[in-house]
């Protein structure tokens, strides 16, 4: 099985406190959908003991089938939820989310947005000392390396045990964990992933992988959780910072920002609606095209596009249209044609493109054979010129921080030279935004403060840090 984008593995949302838990994590996670869609899954403590409801499945799904004593109960302080992604081959209900654990004498849930870069080695070392995993993903690690913690401490305290825990992983981990008394957000000291906290009128708080989440569920956004820090909501539901480790610099994934994240969220301190507005304004700045139309690839490109027609006057339109019945990631097996395959998700409108000379906007080009399948279906239609510009650099790198990019070999960057790109792909003319270009459209931090990894090759983390993730036994939510 093939995917033609890059991937997120997942999406995070916590309620403690406040009424209507159950509701709130439902409308937060259902806003959270397209960060995962293959499985779902929610803790909480229900009148004092924690169970999790976890499957296969979108959001909507998994939460039908939530056990009617849950929602009659009126004693749900607290709930950890999770929507992922599995690689191909991986048993997805196995390694659904929230992982649960008995852990000295409690119930401990965890829930991961994220992909540790050491964690062959740990699982290895761990595996030398007898641990026996019941998932494939890197996340079971931490509560591995908690539970050791403990046993050497020969006391309690999770939170303690947690912060060893994670002086012993390296790469991208925005965390929820719960126990019986207390909700735990973490966000690893570079701050690849959003993590954002809000608040309710009742004195609940959510904390969730991006702030559409709580604008949907009623709350007001707070701040977001800090690069290396802890936050904790105990028995009284008072929320407690504490910082775990010194953030060497930020990293935060400009990736969300391109194409990941929702438009109406705040990620990295920037609307990723005016960011995505910006980069197509610059694109237009920094590639002008001769076009009838520009017409924007559904759904990631359009906010591109809308500032690609703004900057550039020339007329935008649907050309495209998506089928929302076909999944972001769908592939048929049944369907061998790349091009009935693109087809049936993106289906090109006739009288909007036919004798036109058009400009596409797409947000990226992975392995650029959905592309290809795209242009040649508006060549068949009588499309008159056929141009492409992508409000991101070309990918040439893997990534090792929780998005799930084909291997490099994979990726069209890399296999073709930039002079042939636009030959390969039977375009008129293909431009990408420049790295420069694409990073001066964010203004809460610093062009330094982001990851551009899978763009210029270089890796916030020691490269001796970051393992080969192709190896078979971690499945998504690890390498
Ligand atoms: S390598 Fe790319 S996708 Fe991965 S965290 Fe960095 S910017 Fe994001």
């Amino acid at each position: 099985m093939t995917f033609p984008k890059a991937r997120e593995h997942c999406g995070l949302c916590g309620v403690s406190g406040g009424e209507s838990i159950l509701e709130r994590v439902h409308l937060g996670l259902h806003s959270l959908q397209h960060r995962g869609q293959e499985a779902a899954g929610i803790m909480v403590n229900v009148d004092g003991r924690c169970r999790v409801h976890k499957s296969a499945g979108l959001v909507d799904a998994v939460f039908r089938a939530i056990p009617l004593d849950w929602r009659q109960c009126r004693n749900l302080p607290r709930a950890i939820s999770h929507v992922r992604y599995s690689t191909a081959g991986g048993s997805k209900e196995n390694n659904a989310q929230p992982l649960m654990v008995e852990m000295a004498g409690q119930r401990v849930g965890i829930a991961h947005n994220g992909t540790l870069c050491n964690a062959l080695s740990v699982r290895r070392k761990l595996q030398h000392e007898g641990v026996i995993f019941q998932t494939t993903t890197d996340t079971e690690l931490i509560l591995h390396l908690m539970a050791r913690s403990l046993t050497k401490r020969h006391h309690g305290d999770l939170w303690e045990a947690l912060e060893e825990a994670l002086g012993e992983v390296r790469g991208a981990f925005s965390l929820l964990l719960m126990s019986h008394d207390y909700l735990v957000a973490v966000r690893d000291p570079f701050g690849f992933r959003p993590l954002s906290i809000g608040d309710f009128d009742d004195g609940g708080y959510m904390v969730a992988s991006e702030t559409i989440a709580l604008q949907v569920a009623g709350a007001r956004y707070l701040r977001e959780v800090a690069p290396g820090e802890m936050v904790i909501w105990g028995p009284n539901n008072t929320m407690v910072s504490h910082r775990f480790a010194e953030s060497p610099r930020r990293a935060h994934c400009i990736f969300e920002h391109v194409y990941f994240a929702r438009p109406g969220s705040f990620v990295f301190g920037d609307s990723v609606y005016e960011v995505r507005k910006a980069m197509g304004r610059r694109l237009a700045r920094e590639a002008p095209v001769d076009a009838d139309v520009i017409v924007p690839v559904p759904d990631s490109g359009m906010y591109a596009a809308l500032g690609y027609a703004e900057e550039s006057g020339i007329p935008l339109d649907m050309g495209l249209t998506r089928n929302h019945y076909v999944g972001r990631t769908f592939i048929d097996p049944g369907i061998t044609s790349r091009r009935k395959m693109v087809m049936r998700k993106l289906q090109p409108i006739v009288e909007a493109l036919r004798g036109k000379r058009v400009c596409l906007i797409e947000d990226s080009i992975v392995r650029g054979s959905t592309s290809r399948a795209r242009v040649q279906t508006l060549r068949d239609i009588g499309t008159k010129e056929v141009h492409m510009r992508v409000s991101c650099p070309p990918h040439r790198f893997g990534c090792f921080f929780g998005i799930d990019f084909p291997r490099r070999e994979e990726l069209l960057a890399n296999k073709v030279p930039p002079d042939q790109l636009c030959r390969t792909l039977r375009l008129d003319s293909l431009v990408y935004l420049s790295q420069e270009g694409m990073l001066s459209c964010v203004k809460a931090f610093k062009p330094e403060d982001y990851c551009c990894a899978c763009f210029d090759g270089n890796y916030p983390t020691p490269p001796e840090l970051v393992e080969n993730p192709t190896l078979p036994f971690f499945d998504a939510g690890g390498p």
